[in-house]
This record gives C-alpha cells, structure tokens and sequence, in this order.
C-alpha cells in the first residue's frame, strides 16, 4: 500500500520501476519532472486514476473527485483545462442505481467548472475482481490567457526559469499561500470510514479549483501552484524544496486548520500536514504581490481562509523549518507512507 501512498516510497517505486522502463523524450515540463501534468507541445496534459472507498463520503464521492483532481492538476500548471476523459471499470453486480449517481455527480461537477467530458472507456470485470468500481480521467489543457502577465510581473522582481507554474520554479524570498483549510478531504473520509463521527462537523473539500487559480493569475506573479493531495502540504512544501534546492520556514500557526480536524488529529495522532487534500492549492508567489493576491482568493467561496503560511529561504539542504505555536521549531519531513489510505 505504500507504494501507491504518495510520499517518498512511492515516488521510489515510480522511477525505478515505471518511468526507468519508458524512453525519455524531452518536452518543456516532462515525464520525470513528477509534476502535476506534463506539458507537450504547449498543451498541457494529465491523467489521474480513483480509487476512493468509500464510493460516497460527505461533501462529495468519487464522480466529483475525478473530475475536480485532474481538473486541478491541469490548473495548477497555468493552464485551462478543455476537455476531460472519463474511463471506467466496474465490477459485475454493481447496481445500476450507484453507477447512475456517480455518473450524474461527475456530468454535474464537469459543468460546473465548465470542462466537457469528451471521451471515454467502459468495461466491466467479473465478480471479486474489483472492489466496486474504478474511475481513470485524463484531460488537456490550453496555456491560461493570464500567464504570460502573471510571469511578467514575477518578472519585474526576480529572474523567472520556467514559463509554467512548476515545482522547480521557487526561490528564495518567494511568499508560500494555501487556499484554505488542510486535512478536510482525508479526515472527513476516515471519520465517515471507521465511524469516528468526527465526519458530522467536516466534510471534504473537493472541488474544481480553476476558478480560485484564475483569481489568483489576474493578479499575478504566481511562479509554482499544487494542489496538496496524497501526502498533504507537508508532502508538497518539500517537494518544492527539493526539486527548487531551496529552504522553507513556515508558521504553524498561520495554516488554517479546521477545528474539527485539530480535534481529530489530535485524538488519532495524525498530523494533519500529511492529510490529502482535494480543494486545496499551494501557491508560491512573489512576496510583493502576496498580499494582493490573498486578497483576491478571499473573494471566491472556495478560498475564503487563504492565508501566507510562510516563506522559501536560501539553504544548503532542501528542507521545510515548520515555527510552532510556542516559539520552537521543527523540521517538517515529507511523509513516508500514508496515514489514511484509499482516499483518493
Ligand atoms: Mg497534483
């Protein structure tokens, strides 16, 4: 299960035993960059496979999640998402019903965000051979209208290296912002899965996100977005610092935190930076423009509790220096494994 959880194991697992066997070729953000989509020829492109248990959970289930975690990983890049694909396999037996609810929740969440689903796959495997149903999507995406600006204003304050918003695209200096709340998606799902009942006070957080990343592109000099999924922020913010060779001192106190999910993290010893979050982004920005751009994330109802959670800093280990509430400080370590499986 680790090899499929999203911190370090799996990242281990993915070079040595996929990427290894596939031929390199080289795009401007390519396969072995591990970004949220690569990008081919000027057009972005993702794909994403579901295998949430419980099909249905509160505050979604796994048609929006399919639709609004590749609609993401398309948005977070810089770009608009087209067109979404929609494969699915389904166990013999399943009822009609629940298949008819997922499809319907996945139409509804397409339209929502504006993004067709414009092609797919059906197939049904025998009895026993799948734990219900499987949902793979997959989606291309066109450079957003307000990126060439959004850099351009980066620009004005620091040399800029990529012309899309990725991983290796932090520097020191830049101002770290979330959109929100961290640790909903993952809480609310294990809570609803083993009957804690802390799920009647959260709910997931799924959701489509380009219409917070296009507020936040208007403004501009955004240089790196992610959503904070399997391995939650604390997975992203190193990442970050690996792949961009840089520091990162980040406020405890300034990540919102629903208090649901301190009671809960703290009742089942989970931190809540490893939790997978689906509605969420990390942005890294120019520290001139943070500010505003906060500001503007607040203006749209999936991103009221934005926040600057902390800064990217020269150093000579990649590494993520989390200021506790207290006055200490520690150093955030990616995940290893995942606290709560199966949630996306
Ligand atoms: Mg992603």
């Amino acid at each position: 299960m680790n090899h499929g959880a999203g911190g370090e194991i799996m990242q281990e697992f993915i070079a040595k035993h996929i990427i290894s066997h596939f031929p390199k070729v080289k795009f401007e953000v390519p396969l072995d960059s591990f970004d949220d989509s690569a990008v081919v020829d000027d057009v972005v492109f993702t794909a994403d496979g579901h295998t949430v248990n419980p099909l249905f959970f509160p505050g979604g289930d796994i048609g929006s999640l399919s639709v609004a975690g590749t609609v993401n990983d398309v948005s977070v890049m810089g770009a608009i998402p087209i067109g979404l694909s929609c494969s699915i396999i389904l166990e013999a037996g399943l009822e009609v019903d629940i298949v008819d609810k997922i499809l319907e929740s996945m139409g509804k969440t397409a339209k929502d965000c504006n993004v067709p689903i414009v092609t797919g796959d059906t197939k049904v495997v025998e009895t026993g051979k799948l734990d219900q149903m499987l949902i793979c999507t997959s989606s291309i995406g066109r450079r957003s209208p307000y990126m060439d600006q959004n850099l351009a204003t980066a620009s004005q304050y620091r040399v800029v290296d990529s012309r899309w918003a990725t991983d290796n695209n932090v520097r020191p200096g830049d101002a770290i912002i979330v959109s929100g709340t961290v640790g909903d998606h993952g809480i609310a799902l294990l809570s609803f899965r083993e009957g804690y009942g802390f799920d009647s006070e959260i709910k997931s957080d799924v959701a489509p996100l380009n219409g917070v990343i296009e507020k936040g592109l208007k403004v501009g000099g955004i240089v790196a977005m992610k959503d904070p999924t399997r391995g939650g922020l604390a997975n992203t913010l190193n990442e970050w610092c690996v792949k961009s060779n840089i520091g990162m001192e980040v406020n405890e106190c300034d990540i919102p935190l629903n208090n649901g999910v301190i009671s809960a993290c703290e009742m089942l010893g989970i931190d809540p930076l490893n939790i997978g979050n689906e509605g969420k982004v990390v942005i890294a920005c120019v520290p001139d423009m943070a500010d505003e751009i906060v500001k503007n994330l607040r203006a749209h109802s999936l991103s009221r509790n934005a926040a600057i959670i902390g800064y990217a800093v020269e150093s000579k280990t990649p590494r993520v220096v989390l200021k506790t509430e207290i006055g200490g400080r520690r150093i955030l370590e990616p995940p290893t494994g995942d606290p709560i499986p199966r949630i996306c």
